[in-house]
């Protein structure tokens, strides 16, 4: 991963460690889900009415929750490129399928006995290798996370596209829940008895504490693997309410429709319902932090586009704003057959003044005559632009040579009106320029480094000259030095 994409990311939640407030939030969770389990344990085995919309509704949302729990995982695998995440998106797609295809056997639910030849068995071995299969991709999650520390991107074949990994897991998936069901179906007849009539049998039993075990195991294995991330504490949320599922709906009551049954379910759904909720709380989070920043690029941007054209010391048009704006009037003058003048102008013994005056009251004097210059644009395409040290340059489009000269007269007596006192220079007691202007008339070719020299040459003999003056002249093949 490149250094800013990291940057980007830090803030993960499967990568950023879990902080005091995300912990104390997990804890006063786990301390809730720890009260309703003990005070539901003593009528865990209370038999309760039996809902026939209870187990379709339950289904139903664990379905949802799972498989959008899965689809958000899944996206930040793609984006992190980590095979924790791979695994633990794997992880809900088994739960969402499999509880899909609890639901197709569940007798009642689709029809009284549950479609797909089920037997009286097949929903219960479904319930165990669900509550299996859940526990065992979370250990291999937290043993992969353990392995590869912060790996992110980095891992070999994840670099690539992850299209493949992803399509790879939802198969394997799809083959396992698949699996699953064809044995609890077409191998009914194989299936020990876990549940007789609605109560839960010997064998049942102990298969179902191997499975609470198993989770145990899930949870003692993520609490070994620190430091914890914001994503790994939830999870470990999850697994506490998992076992208080587990523990009422499958172990410590006597079977389906007790209310150790009904609430264990109702565990089931919040356990499945956290991670869903950090996640999209994440997305939310990652979506307002996008707005912000494209603002905050939009506005540097903008900040990046003035320093690229303007000069730091006068604010005037800098020199490469300078050269794009003549290469764009040289060819629209030569294609309209418009008019186009160029004048150079140059700061009359400034090295004196600087010599005198020092270096920071030069710059002041060239910010003023820039202001000034500035001043002499009048129409919306005239450009005044720093040229060079204490050069500046005016492009002034559609101009002919009449209106060529006044504007560069009218220029030059702006900075003579601005009075700064020279002190040291021949030509006169305050501070002037010099301006040598080219005027293009549009039908004769002529090249940007054409009219630049040409105004360049004008500009010596105005100094040439005497200074303080403009040499004013059409473009010449070969102008005059
Ligand atoms: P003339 O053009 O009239 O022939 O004489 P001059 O003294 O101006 O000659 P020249 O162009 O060689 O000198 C340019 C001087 O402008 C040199 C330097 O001290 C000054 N200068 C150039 N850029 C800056 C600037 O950004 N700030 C200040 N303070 N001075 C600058
Ligand atoms: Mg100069
Ligand atoms: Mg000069």
């Amino acid at each position: 991963m490149h250094g800013d994409t990291a940057q980007v990311w830090r803030g993960h939640l499967s990568t950023q460690a879990a902080g005091p407030r995300e912990r104390r939030a997990a804890l006063a969770t786990v301390i809730v889900s720890t009260l309703v389990f003990l005070t539901a344990l003593p009528f865990a085995r209370t038999p309760l009415a039996q809902v026939p919309a209870f187990v379709p509704i339950y289904v139903a949302s664990l379905v949802i929750f799972d498989l959008i729990t899965a689809v958000l995982l899944f996206g930040q695998f793609n984006a992190l490129r980590s095979l924790g995440l791979l695994i633990l998106a794997g992880g809900y797609l088994f739960t969402a399928a499999i509880t899909v295809a609890y639901a197709l056997i569940f007798p009642g639910f689709f029809s009284p006995t549950g479609l797909l030849g089920s037997g009286p068995q097949t929903s219960s071995a479904m319930y165990m290798a669900w509550h299996a299969g859940f526990p065992l991709l979370v250990i291999a999650y937290a043993r992969i996370k353990a392995a590869r520390p912060g790996r992110h991107a980095n891992g070999h074949w994840l670099r690539g596209r992850a299209r493949l990994p992803i399509l790879v897991t939802i198969a394997a998936v799809l083959a396992v829940v698949t699996a699953v069901t064809a044995f609890a179906t077409l191998g009914h007849g194989l299936l020990p008895e876990f549940l007789h009539g609605h109560r839960t049998t010997p064998t049942g039993h102990a298969v179902l504490t191997g499975i609470w075990l198993l989770s145990l195991l899930a949870l003692a294995t993520l609490w070994r693997r620190r430091p914890h991330s914001v994503l790994d504490l939830w999870l470990l949320v999850v697994m506490c309410v998992w076992l208080f599922d587990l523990a009422l709906a499958a172990l410590l009551n006597t079977g389906r429709y007790d209310l150790g049954w009904y609430v264990g379910r109702l565990y089931g759904l919040l356990a499945a319902g956290f991670l869903l909720i950090l996640l999209i709380s994440e997305n939310s989070r990652h979506y307002a932090r996008l707005v912000r920043m494209s603002a905050e690029l939009s506005e540097a941007n903008a900040e990046l586009w003035q320093l690229s054209v303007h000069d730091g010391l006068t604010g005037l048009a800098n020199r490469r704003a300078f050269d794009r704006h003549l290469a764009e009037q040289v060819a629209i003058s030569l294609r309209h057959q418009r008019p186009l003048a160029l004048a150079l102008a140059d700061v009359d013994h400034f090295k004196a003044y600087n010599d005198h005056h020092g270096h920071p009251a030069g710059d002041a004097a060239l910010t003023r005559i820039a202001g000034a210059l500035l001043g002499c644009c009048q129409r919306p395409a005239d450009m005044a632009a720093r040229y060079g040290g204490e050069e500046f340059a005016l492009v002034l489009p559609d101009t002919a040579r009449d209106g060529a000269r006044h504007i560069a007269e009218g220029a030059r007596a702006a900075v003579g009106r601005l009075r700064i006192p020279h002190g040291h220079a021949p030509a006169g007691a305050h501070v002037s320029i010099s301006v040598g202007v080219v005027v293009m008339d549009g039908r004769s070719p002529c090249s940007v480094e054409q009219s630049i020299a040409a105004a360049d040459a004008l500009l010596y003999q105005a100094k040439h000259a005497g200074r303080d003056r403009v040499a004013c002249e059409p473009l010449s093949p070969a102008p005059a030095r």
